[in-house]
């Protein structure tokens, strides 16, 4: 089973992602995490991305759709994968729809002003990466990170200026995509402003049923 979860940044693609990767052990390719691990490493891939994504624009599709052909060789991904932020363009999903048979596209919605203020308070430790929100996941210690204590940051690009220009591609390129899977019958749209517990329900029925 592929899945492709999309929405707005901080509409919770990435948490629902984690859940349902663990409830249907599917693969949760995040192309986020994936490039900043590339960033991590210092790898040639990672010094070309790195002012791109600083800036909040997309990648070269060239590297998005080769990390798609390796990690769906991976056995990890044998029984399916969680596409989270990606396709993120036309040319993106039409690779996708070439390469992988895909299930389900679920979009979580939420108004842009609720995507700015969600996004204002994510939080990230700079050294295991892990994921916090000022509002519904707050590291135990106040601007520590659970894991290893590290002092929490905030994401280049959660800055004011950048999320503008992410949230504008996403509305002018990625949303037109929506149009592709409800022609083929996967589209399932979901209130994400709601708790992670409500929405992750929501997506298990659907899913269940498929
Ligand atoms: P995310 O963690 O999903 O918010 O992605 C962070 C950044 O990674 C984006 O703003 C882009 O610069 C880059 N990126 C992630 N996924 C893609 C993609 N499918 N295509 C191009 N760039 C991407």
């Amino acid at each position: 089973m592929n899945i492709i979860i999309f929405g707005p940044q901080g509409s919770g693609k990435g948490t629902q992602a984690d859940l349902l990767a663990k409830k249907y052990k599917l693969y949760h390719l995040s192309m986020g995490d994936e490039l900043r691990a590339e960033i991590k490493k210092g790898s040639a891939i990672g010094k070309k991305v790195q002012p791109i994504m600083e800036k909040g624009n997309l990648v070269p599709n060239s590297i998005t759709n080769n990390m798609l052909l390796d990690i769906s060789k991976r056995k990890e991904a044998k029984r399916g994968i969680i596409l989270d932020g990606y396709p993120r363009n036309m040319e993106q999903y039409e690779f996708v729809k070439k390469n992988i048979k895909i299930n389900a596209a679920i979009e979580l919605h939420i108004p842009d002003s609720e995507s700015v203020k969600r996004i204002a308070s994510r939080r990230i430790c700079p050294k295991c990466g892990k994921n916090y929100n000022l509002i519904w996941l707050k590291p135990k210690k106040s601007g520590h990170c659970d894991i290893d204590g590290a002092k929490l940051t905030q994401r280049n690009d959660d800055m004011p200026i950048e999320i503008k220009n992410r949230l504008k591609i996403y509305h002018s390129q990625t949303s037109p995509i929506k149009q592709k899977y409800k022609k083929h019958d996967v589209l399932y749209v979901i209130d994400g402003s709601r708790s992670i517990k409500t929405v992750h329900k929501e997506i298990v029925k659907i899913l269940d049923k498929l």
